[in-house]
């Protein structure tokens, strides 16, 4: 018995057939046990299978869900907690000066969030919120996917140097006024952050854990080459290896951490990274922003994909992604908003909008050249497949997929009128919002439906989060937290000092040459 035929007078179903192929008018898609079984004329399949559930209609676009290739699970916004945004590096300091909020609350809500704009898939890079709860934290984002019904890629995380500046932590504590280094080493003595053992310990258990479940993936993710050591680096990919699994990281999203590869492995970061292996189809890097057409050569050459981050990437000044030359050169690049969305509200179709845009230099400059739609769903679906490592049987809904299922509400992009000859793919890129997505299917399983969470009290969950935002925090976060605030100002001093390296081949909208 087929369960569902989910139906749009417009069916994108193969993201990188378009813009001629990969689509249908008034089709529909068959669904049985949480997978694609066909894909036709709607009156074809439904003279075929009478009985199926009958989802959507006419007035929607039916399209494979989009995957959000980087993310925090952050749900109240680093502005919502009071952060404005800056320059990366003292902006992690605000990170560590928020109070950490309910791991499991926090993620639930952007789930809800990404649900809402169509996100069915998200590469989770975990962070600790509280470094001292490193393993009941990572258990609670878990619950809060599976609570949502979301397809996750979950990126376990783990440092081991260079915890608050790119210089050894002893180094750098040294260098500080000496009642102020005391006063860190205590709180970090508190607090006790998680070890590389305490990361592999809970891998393991994980991996094994979630080994058989159907939505969610376990991975790994060394934050970023600065904060792990060579070692550490060369562990994680013998146990992603062991464990045929990915790695995710972030990797030269600023000019600064450009700088500290330079200076550290005396080469660009992403040739060190090669040079030890760590590089190959398994591995995505967040940011990818100041890369040498060396760099991007090998992620083409390795498979290695790069994740778009551009809201982001403006939000904290640190440049943007040359996209345009990696497709070219054949590099997966795939799109994720890194709870950093332009409109603070992780709107993915108002990303892939940004995507479209950002690369949109004055006519007679050789490049970039500008993005068409095809390319942009294909990076929002196929491509981070691919960066997923869960791989092609989602991001398309052809026979064998996974039923992760988008329904676009069109008549509301389209109102009050939209000429007829408008390609559809064009009209949700240039017009769409989050607030047009109707119904989303995960599995096959409808997790949003008109708009609202069949699995969720949404009203319920919010209040307790802002609740929870509003308490003052207990008496050891609150002395981590003073402590990361009068750290601060040192770390952006720290920074004042270093080069700032050449643009090229990175751009600047507004070049000041
Ligand atoms: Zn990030």
């Amino acid at each position: 018995v087929t369960d569902k035929l989910v139906r749009g007078g417009h069916v994108i179903f193969d993201p990188a057939r378009l813009p001629a192929g990969g689509r249908l008018s008034h089709g529909a898609v068959v669904l049985d046990e949480g997978k694609v079984v066909a894909v036709d004329d709607y009156d074809v399949l439904k003279a075929r299978h009478p009985d199926a559930e009958e989802i959507g209609s006419d007035d929607h676009v039916v399209m494979p869900g989009l995957i959000n290739t980087h993310h925090h699970g952050t749900g109240l916004s680093m502005f919502q907690l009071g952060t404005g945004d800056d320059y990366l590096e003292p902006w992690l300091l605000d990170w560590f000066c928020t109070k950490p909020l309910d791991a499991y609350l926090d993620t639930l809500y952007a789930c809800m969030k990404l649900i809402r704009s169509g996100v069915t898939t998200v590469l989770h890079a975990a962070y600790s919120r509280d470094w001292k709860l490193f393993e009941p934290e990572t258990r609670a984002s878990l619950a809060a996917y599976e609570a949502a019904g979301v397809r996750t890629a979950f990126a376990l995380h783990t440092v081991d140097q260079n915890f608050f500046v790119y210089q050894d932590t002893d180094e750098f504590l040294a260098s500080l006024p000496t009642k102020l280094s005391t006063r860190v080493r205590d709180v970090v003595a508190e607090t006790a952050p998680p070890t590389a053992d305490d990361f592999f310990t809970l891998f393991e258990q994980l991996h094994e854990e979630y080994s058989a479940h159907a939505l969610i993936k376990i991975m790994i993710c060394p934050v970023g080459p600065q904060w792990c050591s060579d070692g550490l680096l060369r562990k994680l990919r013998k146990t992603a290896d062991e464990h045929e699994t990915g790695l995710h990281l972030h990797c030269l999203e600023t000019p600064y951490q450009r700088e500290f590869g330079l200076q550290s492995y005396g080469k660009s970061t992403v040739e060190h990274l090669y040079e030890l292996g760590i590089l190959g189809p398994d591995v995505s890097l967040a940011h990818a922003i100041w890369f040498t057409d060396r760099d991007i050569d090998i992620c083409a050459e390795t498979g290695t994909s790069v994740c778009h981050n551009a809201s982001s990437n403006l939000r904290l000044r640190s440049g943007i992604m040359p996209a345009p030359l990696m497709l070219e050169k054949g590099v997966n690049v795939s799109i994720g908003i890194d709870g950093m969305a332009l409109n603070d509200d992780d709107d993915m179709l108002q990303e892939l909008r940004l995507v479209s845009k950002i690369h949109r230099l004055p006519q007679g400059f050789q490049r970039p050249r500008p993005l068409t739609s095809a390319e942009i769903f294909k990076m929002a679906t196929v491509n981070g497949a691919q960066s997923t490592t869960i791989g092609p049987r989602i991001g398309t809904l052809v026979p064998g997929s996974e039923a992760d299922i988008v329904l676009i509400d069109y008549t509301r992009i389209a109102q009050p009128y939209l000429h007829s000859g408008t390609d559809v793919a064009d009209a949700v890129l240039h017009r769409g919002k989050g607030s047009d997505v109707d119904t989303v299917l995960v599995g096959g399983e409808v997790i949003l439906r008109d708009g609202e969470f069949p699995r969720l009290r949404e009203d319920e969950l919010l209040k307790e989060l802002a609740a929870i935002a509003e308490a003052e925090p207990e008496p050891r976060v609150r002395r981590w937290m003073e402590a990361m605030s009068e750290l601060r100002p040192h770390v952006d001093r720290f920074y004042q000092g270093w080069e700032t390296p050449e643009y090229d081949p990175c751009y600047t909208v507004n070049s000041s040459i």
